[in-house]
């Protein structure tokens, strides 16, 4: 009866254990961008809800940043060209970015990086920073590759999603006053996303 007991124990830790281990394997799994290894859209959409909810006590800002002529890297160089400065972009933001700071694909080639604890003027100065370590240092077979940024910081009360939808709209006056620039949003913002992205396309 004892040795019985025993196993089953045993037996029914070692299986709590294994689900447990699975769980949390695939909880990363659902929360990560396969190819870059960063946040993917959903825990992006998790944490901002978390970042909006904490404004009242930390300031937080965010950035878009989107790399420029990305569809020539792939038409030029192939697809696959194309991918490895997804990752080397990625790892440069890792390197670059502090402790604090939360990386996620946004989608293709625009990624958003989170600052939580940090107002404006002190963003701006570490995505100039950014922006310098990418101009000297991410290539393509073709060349350099720059990168192109929006950011706003949270205001209290807003929306989480019109607060990304200010730092998208930076982006964009990014993309028109030439690329390879990083753009501040302005408090006033009217219009949406998806309309931005149909007349940028
Ligand atoms: P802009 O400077 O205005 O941002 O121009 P762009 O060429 O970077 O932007 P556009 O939206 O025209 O093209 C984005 C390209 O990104 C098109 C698509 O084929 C490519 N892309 C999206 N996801 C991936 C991916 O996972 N891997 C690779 N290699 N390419 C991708
Ligand atoms: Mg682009
Ligand atoms: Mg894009």
């Amino acid at each position: 009866f004892v040795v019985t007991t025993v196993l089953v124990v045993l037996y029914t830790c070692l299986f709590a254990w294994r689900t447990s281990s699975q769980q949390a394997r695939l909880q990363i799994l659902a929360s990560r961008d396969p190819l870059t290894n960063t946040g993917n859209r959903r825990l992006l959409e998790v944490e901002l809800d978390e970042a909006s909810a904490e404004r009242a006590r930390q300031e937080c800002t965010l950035a878009m940043l989107d790399l420029d002529h990305f569809k020539q890297v792939n038409d030029r160089h192939g697809h696959e060209a194309g991918d490895r400065v997804l990752v080397d972009f990625s790892a440069l933001v890792l390197q670059t970015m502090r402790r604090q700071d939360r990386l996620y694909r946004f989608g293709g080639e625009e990624f958003v990086l989170l600052m939580p604890g940090t107002h404006l003027v002190a963003a701006q100065a570490l995505l100039a920073k950014l922006q310098s370590a990418v101009r000297a240092q991410l290539r393509c077979p073709g060349g350099p590759v720059s990168v192109s940024i929006g950011i706003a910081e949270a205001r209290a009360g807003e929306d989480w999603s019109r607060w990304l939808a200010r730092a998208d709209a930076a982006l964009y006056a990014a993309k028109r006053d030439g690329r390879d620039r990083i753009v501040v949003a302005s408090d006033e913002f009217s219009g949406a996303l998806d309309r931005r992205r149909h007349d940028r396309a």
